[in-house]
């Protein structure tokens, strides 16, 4: 989101009493100095929170100078923040626990989208039939939800059960009905393996992760369902 546009959008969510956490991979903070004018106004009374990414996917090394920066900046004005790094199987270099006195928490790499296209082929793969649950999403009752920028609403990236474009957000959350999406209830009752038996679709003997097979399936279901299956950008399209 370009910045004016996010600032505004975290004073209206602070206005309506949301709690606001802003992701970030810290391209903005060359410097602290910078980092400071940069964050600033996100504290004008607002109670915002800061999920900084850096890892091996953002830099050259698993702190990169940016989120250091960032860190720094975020401790001056006195805002709450949290590192998030992902798992890089390449290096035996262990993730830090923490940046400058900050947590890092490690999540695990999920083999979808630019990771099933660019690190999928090099990882270990295990059977295709074991991935009977999705392991991250809770899709019978989502804690949360994405808005992306074309107003789709996400349960998973790229699973869209509703476009706030076309109908209100709230309407979208009241109307949502796991069991009749034709993707959302095979994945609830068994997984990836249920959603390609469902729609019948070829499949390898052996996938990275569970989000390996779920998103090769997403990819073939795209033409058949394209208003949950989108936007484009999800699938490496433009
Ligand atoms: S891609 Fe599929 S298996 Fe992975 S988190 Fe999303 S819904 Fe679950």
């Amino acid at each position: 989101m370009y910045y004016p546009i996010m600032i505004r959008a975290a004073e209206e969510a602070a206005k309506l009493g949301f709690h606001v956490e802003i992701l970030s991979n810290c391209y903005w903070a060359s410097s602290p100095q910078d980092a400071v004018e940069w964050l600033h106004p996100l504290t004008k009374g607002m109670n915002v929170s800061l999920s900084l990414s850096s890892d091996l996917y953002h830099g050259e090394s698993w702190e990169t100078e940016q989120v250091k920066n960032a860190v720094k900046a975020a401790k001056i004005l006195n805002m709450k923040v949290t590192v998030l790094s992902v798992k890089y199987p390449k290096t035996k270099i262990p993730c830090p626990s923490q940046i400058l006195g900050v947590k890092v928490g490690l999540g695990d790499l999920m083999y979808k989208e630019r990771a099933a296209a660019n690190l999928a082929e090099e990882a270990e793969k295990k059977p295709w039939s074991l991935f009977t649950k999705c392991p991250y999403k809770s899709l019978n009752n989502p804690g949360k939800v994405h808005v992306d920028r074309y107003g789709y609403v996400h349960v998973c990236q790229g699973i869209s059960i509703g476009n706030t474009w076309q109908k209100p957000f709230s309407d979208i959350i009241c109307g949502y009905k796991p069991f009749e999406n034709p993707i959302v209830q095979p994945l609830i009752q068994g997984g990836p393996v249920a959603l390609v038996q469902k729609h019948g679709l070829p499949h390898d003997e052996s996938y990275a992760d569970a989000c390996h097979l779920c998103y090769s399936a997403q990819c073939m279901l795209r033409q058949t369902y394209p208003n949950i299956l989108a936007p484009n950008e999800m699938y490496g399209e433009h």
